[in-house]
């Protein structure tokens, strides 16, 4: 019995890599979502495992993050490019910027958190990979990387953004994506609370990252405020509690519990899908306003969910932008960046208070969820671009035909 149920232990074993490769039909995905490429990578010298994703390049090349986590699978990996990729489209899409849908993932194993040199080398090695898509694809900072990183893959190809600026570049682009969230935040605070100002008004954020903390800093010191906070990581907690402690309308609370604060906003700013029908039910407030990429675990089934709360959704692709409006800066700037740039990139940011409060007077005219409002003006705008994209490969046909 024992060697039976051991023989049947080794068969599970042989197959099961092959049976979690069948699971997830990516091209299948890809065909449904509309990707156009995917490309894998591996760097035989520093062991560099990548992934970047170009989802639609119909308004310009695809820009987008590179995100480096330690996945438990790459078929993990391989599902969050995808998504954030679709994401970078729809996002560019609705901010009227002249860019496509791409990002890029890094499978960490840990080895390059604890050698800094391995972790440069990664990265010049994955800027090596950028460069073989020829522009197609233009990197820049997400979750896990930062300015320094940047500085690496620019040793590889021209097609990043956000390195230091003490290299000429725009540097973390996450104080203008907190930036972007704080004028979301008003449009939505005046459509829901009939407020005009943030003065008083209570936000919880989820995750105090490099957007996180922003963040709170913005609402604590320009807006007037209440935060409360939490994030996993014990050192960011301590951080902030150094940076806001002596501030009474500051508090932090377990990272557990965040979502369920009594508050005007939920701001989630940690990863993606915290919001799902767990945690959508458990949610006391008013409005859902913040950076993280991917809020909603199901887009149509969690928007419906927030809706029937009566909970205002402000779009997390929608609201999170000024990162992508700060990365648009840093391509215009060719690495000189200046004082008129940080001016320029502001004004455009602001801009997403008036594209919130678009979407949701169509949302209410049209009688469906924020989110449906934004897919709707992001496709209507890839549409009237891949029209116009048809129409002059006709002209150019027409021409050679005539030459
Ligand atoms: P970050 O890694 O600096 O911060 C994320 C923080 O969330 C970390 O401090 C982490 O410890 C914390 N966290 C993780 N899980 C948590 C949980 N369950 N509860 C509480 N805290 C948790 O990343 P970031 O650059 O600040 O980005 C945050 C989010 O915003 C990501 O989803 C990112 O894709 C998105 N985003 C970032 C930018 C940008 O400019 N950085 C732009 C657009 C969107």
């Amino acid at each position: 019995m024992g060697s039976a149920t051991g023989q049947r232990r080794r068969v599970v074993r042989k197959d099961a890599p092959a049976r979690a490769f069948e699971q997830f039909d990516y091209v299948e995905y890809m065909a449904q979502h509309g990707h156009e490429e995917v490309a894998t990578y591996f760097d035989r010298e520093t062991g560099l495992r990548a992934i970047i994703a170009l989802h639609d390049t119909t308004l310009g090349p695809g820009v987008g993050g590179t995100r480096i986590r330690r996945y438990a699978s790459s078929a993990e990996a391989l599902l969050d490019v995808l998504r954030l990729s679709e994401g970078m489209t729809y996002k560019a899409a609705v901010a009227g910027l002249p860019l496509g849908g791409a990002k890029a993932v890094i499978l960490a194993d840990g080895e390059e958190e604890r050698d800094s040199a391995l972790r440069a080398a990664r990265f010049r090695a994955f800027g090596r990979f950028v460069e073989s898509l020829g522009g197609r694809y233009i990197t820049a900072e997400d979750v896990g990387t930062s300015p320094q990183d940047m500085a690496q893959i620019r040793q590889g190809t021209r097609h990043v953004v956000g390195v230091p600026r003490e290299d000429g570049g725009s540097g973390d682009p996450s104080p203008t994506t907190a930036y972007g969230v704080v004028c979301g935040v008003r449009a939505l605070v005046e459509e829901a609370l009939g407020r005009s100002s943030l003065a008083g008004a209570r936000v919880a954020v989820q995750g105090l990252g490099h957007v996180g903390m922003s963040l709170a800093e913005q609402l604590l010191r320009d807006e007037g405020a209440v935060v409360i906070a939490a994030d996993v990581r014990p050192e960011i907690v301590e951080e902030a509690r150094t940076r806001f402690g002596g501030e009474a309308r500051f508090s932090l609370v377990s990272p557990d519990e965040i979502h369920m604060q009594e508050c005007d906003v939920f701001a989630p700013c940690a990863l993606g899908a915290t919001l799902n029908p767990i945690t959508i039910p458990q949610l006391r407030c008013r409005i859902v306003a913040g950076a993280a990429n991917n809020q909603l675990a199901d887009e149509d089934r969690d928007a419906a969910l927030l809706q029937e709360r009566g909970i205002l959704y402000a779009v997390d692709y929608v609201i999170n932008a000024g990162g992508l409006i700060h990365v648009m800066q840093d391509l215009q700037a060719r690495g000189a960046w200046s004082e008129i740039d940080e001016a320029e990139v502001k004004t455009r940011t602001s801009h997403i208070y008036e594209t919130l409060k678009r979407l949701l007077a169509l949302a209410h005219e049209e009688a469906i969820s924020p989110h449906a409002a934004a897919r709707r003006i992001a496709e209507e705008r890839l549409r009237g671009a891949r029209g116009g994209v048809r129409k002059n490969k006709r002209s150019a046909a027409n021409a050679n035909a005539r030459a």
